[in-house]
Protein backbone atom coordinates (compact mmCIF):
# COMPACT_ATOMS: atom_id res chain seq x y z
CA UNK A 1 0.00 0.00 0.00
CA UNK A 2 1.39 3.22 -0.55
CA UNK A 3 2.12 6.22 1.57
CA UNK A 4 -0.76 8.77 1.92
CA UNK A 5 0.46 11.71 0.04
CA UNK A 6 1.87 14.50 2.59
CA UNK A 7 0.82 18.09 1.46
CA UNK A 8 2.86 21.15 1.79
CA UNK A 9 2.53 24.39 1.43
CA UNK A 10 5.29 26.92 0.20
CA UNK A 11 4.98 29.89 1.75
CA UNK A 12 5.85 32.12 -0.42
CA UNK A 13 4.69 33.41 -4.19
CA UNK A 14 7.66 33.61 -6.08
CA UNK A 15 7.92 31.13 -8.70
CA UNK A 16 11.68 31.05 -8.59
CA UNK A 17 11.36 29.62 -5.11
CA UNK A 18 8.60 27.83 -6.30
CA UNK A 19 10.81 26.05 -9.42
CA UNK A 20 13.86 25.33 -7.11
CA UNK A 21 11.82 24.02 -4.26
CA UNK A 22 10.10 21.73 -6.33
CA UNK A 23 13.29 20.12 -8.20
CA UNK A 24 15.15 20.25 -4.82
CA UNK A 25 11.88 17.80 -3.27
CA UNK A 26 11.68 15.98 -6.32
CA UNK A 27 11.35 12.13 -5.91
CA UNK A 28 9.46 12.49 -2.67
CA UNK A 29 6.08 10.93 -1.51
CA UNK A 30 4.87 14.95 -1.11
CA UNK A 31 1.98 17.33 -2.53
CA UNK A 32 4.39 21.08 -3.03
CA UNK A 33 1.38 23.53 -3.20
CA UNK A 34 2.15 27.17 -3.45
CA UNK A 35 0.51 30.30 -1.68
CA UNK A 36 0.16 31.60 -4.73
CA UNK A 37 -3.25 29.10 -4.88
CA UNK A 38 -4.58 31.14 -2.15
CA UNK A 39 -4.97 34.71 -2.93
CA UNK A 40 -7.11 35.80 -0.05
CA UNK A 41 -4.19 35.11 2.33
CA UNK A 42 -2.65 38.77 2.88
CA UNK A 43 0.87 39.48 2.09
CA UNK A 44 3.40 37.71 5.14
CA UNK A 45 4.53 40.22 7.12
CA UNK A 46 8.15 39.99 8.24
CA UNK A 47 8.95 42.41 10.50
CA UNK A 48 11.60 39.76 12.92
CA UNK A 49 15.36 40.86 13.41
CA UNK A 50 17.00 37.65 12.27
CA UNK A 51 16.36 35.62 9.39
CA UNK A 52 15.30 32.75 11.78
CA UNK A 53 12.24 34.75 13.28
CA UNK A 54 10.90 35.91 10.01
CA UNK A 55 10.98 32.33 8.47
CA UNK A 56 9.20 31.80 11.95
CA UNK A 57 6.66 33.92 11.53
CA UNK A 58 5.86 33.38 7.30
CA UNK A 59 5.54 30.06 8.54
CA UNK A 60 3.04 30.28 11.05
CA UNK A 61 0.69 32.89 9.35
CA UNK A 62 0.59 30.92 6.32
CA UNK A 63 -0.21 27.71 8.11
CA UNK A 64 -3.01 29.10 9.75
CA UNK A 65 -4.29 31.02 7.25
CA UNK A 66 -4.06 27.98 5.22
CA UNK A 67 -4.77 24.89 7.37
CA UNK A 68 -1.62 23.15 5.74
CA UNK A 69 1.16 22.84 7.01
CA UNK A 70 4.01 25.65 5.73
CA UNK A 71 7.41 25.93 4.86
CA UNK A 72 9.06 30.01 4.68
CA UNK A 73 12.35 30.68 3.96
CA UNK A 74 14.00 34.30 4.78
CA UNK A 75 17.10 35.11 2.90
CA UNK A 76 19.71 38.14 2.46
CA UNK A 77 23.19 39.39 2.26
CA UNK A 78 25.40 39.76 5.61
CA UNK A 79 28.49 41.99 6.01
CA UNK A 80 30.17 42.11 8.40
CA UNK A 81 32.58 45.09 7.95
CA UNK A 82 28.64 46.94 7.67
CA UNK A 83 27.59 45.57 10.90
CA UNK A 84 25.86 42.46 8.94
CA UNK A 85 23.65 44.88 6.57
CA UNK A 86 21.71 44.64 4.29
CA UNK A 87 20.60 41.88 6.89
CA UNK A 88 16.85 41.34 6.86
CA UNK A 89 16.29 44.28 5.14
CA UNK A 90 18.25 42.99 2.34
CA UNK A 91 15.19 43.09 -0.13
CA UNK A 92 14.53 47.01 1.02
CA UNK A 93 18.16 48.16 1.44
CA UNK A 94 18.03 51.42 -0.29
CA UNK A 95 14.24 52.05 0.27
CA UNK A 96 10.60 50.37 0.65
CA UNK A 97 10.85 49.45 -3.23
CA UNK A 98 14.02 49.66 -4.27
CA UNK A 99 15.53 47.61 -7.52
CA UNK A 100 18.13 45.37 -7.61
CA UNK A 101 20.32 47.20 -8.94
CA UNK A 102 19.21 50.62 -6.47
CA UNK A 103 20.46 47.85 -3.41
CA UNK A 104 23.74 47.05 -5.26
CA UNK A 105 24.46 50.71 -5.99
CA UNK A 106 23.98 51.55 -2.32
CA UNK A 107 26.09 48.32 -1.06
CA UNK A 108 28.85 49.68 -3.34
CA UNK A 109 29.01 52.88 -2.08
CA UNK A 110 28.72 52.18 1.64
CA UNK A 111 31.81 49.47 0.85
CA UNK A 112 33.65 51.90 -0.95
CA UNK A 113 36.92 52.36 1.74
CA UNK A 114 35.87 48.73 2.99
CA UNK A 115 39.65 46.82 3.73
CA UNK A 116 37.63 43.42 4.13
CA UNK A 117 35.11 42.66 1.22
CA UNK A 118 33.82 39.25 3.02
CA UNK A 119 30.40 38.40 2.97
CA UNK A 120 28.07 35.51 3.40
CA UNK A 121 24.39 34.74 2.53
CA UNK A 122 22.16 33.02 5.21
CA UNK A 123 19.23 31.25 4.59
CA UNK A 124 16.74 30.51 7.22
CA UNK A 125 13.71 27.86 6.43
CA UNK A 126 10.87 27.06 9.34
CA UNK A 127 8.32 24.29 8.95
CA UNK A 128 4.94 25.12 11.31
CA UNK A 129 1.24 23.33 11.49
CA UNK A 130 -1.90 25.28 11.60
CA UNK A 131 -1.96 24.71 15.73
CA UNK A 132 1.21 27.05 15.85
CA UNK A 133 3.75 24.25 16.04
CA UNK A 134 6.91 24.43 15.03
CA UNK A 135 8.24 21.16 13.69
CA UNK A 136 11.38 22.14 11.50
CA UNK A 137 13.79 24.21 11.43
CA UNK A 138 17.25 24.81 10.10
CA UNK A 139 19.44 26.98 7.66
CA UNK A 140 22.46 27.58 5.15
CA UNK A 141 25.14 29.85 4.31
CA UNK A 142 27.35 30.43 1.54
CA UNK A 143 30.53 32.90 2.19
CA UNK A 144 32.33 34.93 -0.79
CA UNK A 145 33.49 38.52 -1.46
CA UNK A 146 31.78 41.24 -2.63
CA UNK A 147 33.52 42.74 -5.75
CA UNK A 148 33.56 46.49 -6.36
CA UNK A 149 31.52 46.10 -9.90
CA UNK A 150 28.74 43.79 -10.98
CA UNK A 151 29.52 41.33 -12.84
CA UNK A 152 27.54 39.05 -15.18
CA UNK A 153 23.89 38.91 -16.16
CA UNK A 154 21.90 35.58 -14.43
CA UNK A 155 20.57 35.45 -10.69
CA UNK A 156 18.66 38.66 -8.90
CA UNK A 157 19.79 40.61 -6.10
CA UNK A 158 23.45 40.73 -5.05
CA UNK A 159 24.37 38.01 -7.13
CA UNK A 160 26.73 40.42 -9.78
CA UNK A 161 28.01 41.69 -6.93
CA UNK A 162 28.91 38.54 -5.30
CA UNK A 163 32.13 36.21 -5.95
CA UNK A 164 32.40 33.13 -5.13
CA UNK A 165 36.11 32.18 -4.45
CA UNK A 166 35.87 28.44 -5.22
CA UNK A 167 33.92 28.80 -8.96
CA UNK A 168 35.98 32.07 -9.34
CA UNK A 169 32.38 33.24 -10.82
CA UNK A 170 29.96 35.57 -9.24
CA UNK A 171 26.51 33.90 -8.34
CA UNK A 172 24.93 36.14 -11.73
CA UNK A 173 27.58 33.97 -13.74
CA UNK A 174 26.10 30.51 -12.53
CA UNK A 175 23.90 28.93 -14.39
CA UNK A 176 20.85 28.43 -11.45
CA UNK A 177 21.62 24.22 -11.04
CA UNK A 178 25.22 25.23 -10.27
CA UNK A 179 24.03 27.71 -7.82
CA UNK A 180 21.99 25.92 -6.32
CA UNK A 181 24.35 23.32 -5.72
CA UNK A 182 26.21 26.09 -3.45
CA UNK A 183 24.26 28.64 -1.98
CA UNK A 184 22.68 29.40 0.82
CA UNK A 185 19.22 28.18 -0.06
CA UNK A 186 20.55 24.86 -1.68
CA UNK A 187 21.86 23.71 1.28
CA UNK A 188 18.73 25.00 3.70
CA UNK A 189 16.26 22.79 1.32
CA UNK A 190 18.66 20.05 1.74
CA UNK A 191 18.84 19.55 4.86
CA UNK A 192 15.15 19.96 4.52
CA UNK A 193 14.93 16.93 2.41
CA UNK A 194 16.93 15.12 4.39
CA UNK A 195 14.68 15.61 7.59
CA UNK A 196 11.63 14.88 5.62
CA UNK A 197 12.97 11.37 4.49
CA UNK A 198 14.06 10.55 8.10
CA UNK A 199 10.39 11.79 8.91
CA UNK A 200 9.77 14.86 10.77
CA UNK A 201 7.74 14.51 14.08
CA UNK A 202 4.69 15.69 14.37
CA UNK A 203 4.28 15.66 10.60
CA UNK A 204 1.46 13.62 8.80
CA UNK A 205 3.95 9.91 8.20
CA UNK A 206 6.53 11.64 10.48
CA UNK A 207 7.11 9.51 13.60
P1 LIG B 1 13.77 36.91 0.60
O1 LIG B 1 14.30 35.78 1.40
O2 LIG B 1 13.08 36.47 -0.64
O3 LIG B 1 13.00 37.89 1.42
O4 LIG B 1 15.07 37.66 0.04
C1 LIG B 1 15.53 38.84 0.60
C2 LIG B 1 16.55 39.52 -0.28
O5 LIG B 1 17.83 38.98 -0.02
C3 LIG B 1 16.35 39.41 -1.78
O6 LIG B 1 15.46 40.37 -2.27
C4 LIG B 1 17.76 39.67 -2.28
O7 LIG B 1 18.03 41.05 -2.29
C5 LIG B 1 18.61 39.02 -1.18
N1 LIG B 1 18.93 37.63 -1.56
C6 LIG B 1 18.49 36.51 -0.96
N2 LIG B 1 18.98 35.41 -1.56
C7 LIG B 1 19.75 35.87 -2.58
C8 LIG B 1 20.51 35.22 -3.60
O8 LIG B 1 20.59 33.98 -3.71
N3 LIG B 1 21.15 36.04 -4.47
C9 LIG B 1 21.09 37.39 -4.40
N4 LIG B 1 20.38 38.04 -3.50
C10 LIG B 1 19.72 37.28 -2.58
Amino acid sequence: MSAPLLEILAATRNQGKMKELTRALSGLPLGLRSLSEFPQVPPLEEEGETFAENARSKALQAARATGLPALADDSGLVVPVLDGAPGVRSARFAGPQASDEENIRLLLERMKDAGDRGAWFQCALCLADPDGKILWEGEGRCGGIILEEPRGRGGFGYDPVFFYPPGRVTFAEMDPEEKERVSHRGEAVRAFRAALERGIPGLGGGR
